[in-house]
């Protein structure tokens, strides 16, 4: 009897304040604003790499201000961009999502689709198939969807990103608009998906032509060369060049450049600076954060993922625009400051996917890489599944680390389907360059460790996906001669940075494992509101108690 009052007082001690406060609300409480900044390829290790180097108000304001989950990891191959976002915003997997790369091949049909691509919709504010884009391809509804259905569509959601598929699966199916930019008329624009004229201030922004003013000048490195000594030299063999450049050297020409190529503002940190300005004039575009509910701005910062591309992680240019993208995030959350008031809105930034040290980097250390061609494999392979069965060019393609088969030829030879896979599973595995190489069908018995084995299998979809999948070595790079990619399953590609900063959130760090589809289903809980209509993430309640 004593033991069980004991126990009630003590029951009523936990519960108790926690009862009182919410007691107390006698309204449901929500941020005037979420943002969502994914930084594109940003490494988690660039957060302490470059950490001295930043100033007091960008990526050390988050860590200092904000909750870091210092071990969050994507959970799903391949690691690619619309991937990313997509699982990022719907809380779910590619098998699931329907996203499950960049452009994929439905082996059923042998059709090949880019994930956006919508030839049912014009292109608004230019011409040609640039706007010709959806979130159709999607299967499933994501965080900023769910806000729109949490609010009767009241709370706005707009999507912005040079990008096109960054801007359009992060708003999701139903928002109040999403922006790209083109590379030939250096305008954001945007599809008749979402309206059928730009908004005014979209026009009026585009007026003003800030990629030309952006461009008109040199890139100099922020502070003296001699300084940026956690990189390698400016000029090595494995970086890449800008167009009509002769090395990879600071200064690039960048009026030169643009007057090129105007898509060339992409592979700058300009394209940055570009991008969050016109952030900001789409939250006074669209009034965000202006009355009682909630809006939500997704953007993505992408010329990290250009300039990574170009030039590698090891770059100085890496490192400069890692540097300047500090101080323009310091300037942006100034903005935000004065616009919302401290505290009022939330943020969090993370990243779709991180990225490889460059082979040439990674050779000159003694590191472990490669440099093999995948399109040379296909082509052995397909000589080698000729010979052991009718019909030549059985594979059609190797698209994102999947076996895509032609089927109008295995099903006119009337090979048995298993045989073929197993040849090509039985010759991928002995080649140098790949480590596993499973027929999906049968994953639940190969030999793969986690967390491999789960990547693969939430990464699979039976209508976007071929029949085998192949892992191949860490290091390697499918001939990338200079600068980076991604889309493995190691931690270089894999671990992202996570930060919470602003409404509701308390400094802290936390080190435990969590994963890249938790992050919707927390911001879902932190609103208040559903859970995404594919969620398997889990809400992180370090920032929710
Ligand atoms: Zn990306
Ligand atoms: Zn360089
Ligand atoms: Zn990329």
């Amino acid at each position: 009897m004593k033991k069980k009052l004991l126990i009630s007082v003590f029951v009523a001690f936990l519960l108790f304040p926690c009862f009182s406060l919410k007691a107390q609300r006698n309204q449901l409480e929500r941020p005037k604003v979420v943002i969502g900044i994914v930084v594109d390829q940003m490494r988690w290790d660039y957060l302490y790499r470059f950490y001295n180097r930043y100033e007091e108000g960008g990526f050390k304001r988050l860590l200092n201000q904000g909750f870091s989950f210092e071990n969050t990891f994507i959970n799903y191959v391949p690691s690619y961009t619309a991937v990313g976002h997509t699982v990022i915003y719907t809380g779910s997997v590619p098998a699931i999502t329907g996203i499950v790369g960049n452009n994929w091949i439905n082996q059923l049909t042998g059709e090949e689709w880019y994930c956006t691509e919508d030839p049912t919709v014009e292109t608004i504010g230019s011409s040609g198939s640039v706007g010709q884009m959806s979130p159709k391809r999607m299967l499933v509804t994501t965080v900023t969807d769910e806000l729109r259905l949490a609010t009767n569509f009241r709370g706005k959601v707009v999507g912005v990103s040079l990008k096109d598929r960054a801007s359009i699966l992060p708003a999701g199916h139903s928002p109040s608009g999403a922006f790209w930019y083109d590379n030939r008329t250096s305008d954001f624009i945007t599809s008749s998906y979402y309206m059928n004229e730009l908004p005014q201030w979209v026009q009026a922004f585009n007026n003003r032509d800030i990629p030309q003013e952006l461009m008109n000048q040199e890139w100099s490195t922020l502070y003296p060369i001699e300084t940026y000594i956690q990189s390698s030299d400016d000029n090595v063999s494995w970086e890449g060049t800008f167009s009509g450049e002769k090395e990879p050297t600071f200064p690039h020409d960048l009026a030169q450049i643009f007057k090129r190529d105007k898509g060339a503002i992409r592979s700058t940190p300009f394209g940055n600076t570009l991008t969050l300005k016109f952030a900001q004039a789409a939250i006074e575009g669209y009034q965000l954060g202006e009355d009682n509910i909630t809006d939500f701005l997704t953007v993505n910062l992408a010329s990290t993922d250009y300039v990574g591309h170009k030039f590698g992680p090891n770059s100085i240019e890496v490192e400069d625009t890692y540097l300047r993208l500090d101080q323009d995030l310091a300037h942006f959350f100034d903005a935000l400051d004065e616009k919302f008031g401290k505290g009022n809105y939330l943020v969090f930034l993370t990243a779709d996917h991180a990225g490889a040290h460059s082979t040439g980097f990674m050779q000159k250390h003694k590191l472990p890489s490669g440099d093999e061609k995948l399109g040379d494999l296909q082509q052995n392979l397909n000589k080698y599944l000729s010979k052991r069965f009718q019909g030549d060019k059985l594979v059609r393609s190797f698209i994102n680390d999947h076996v895509v088969y032609d089927m109008d030829k295995v099903q006119d030879a009337e090979l048995d389907f298993d045989l073929v896979k197993e040849a090509t599973v039985e010759f991928l595995k002995k080649q140098p360059v790949i480590q596993f190489a499973v027929d999906i069908e049968r994953i639940g018995e190969a030999p793969i460790p986690e967390p491999i084995k789960t990547k693969i299998i939430n990464g699979y979809n039976y209508k976007r996906t071929g029949a085998v999948v192949f892992i191949p070595n860490s290091g390697w790079m499918n001939g990338n001669a200079t600068g980076t990619t991604h889309g493995t399953w190691t931690p270089y590609d894999s671990h992202i940075p996570l930060v919470f900063m602003g409404w509701g959130i308390e400094q802290g760090t936390s080190h435990r494992h969590v994963r890249m589809s938790d992050i919707a289903p927390t911001i879902a809980a932190l609103l208040h509101i559903q859970m995404g209509s594919g969620n398997v993430g889990t809400p992180l309640v370090e920032v929710l108690d």
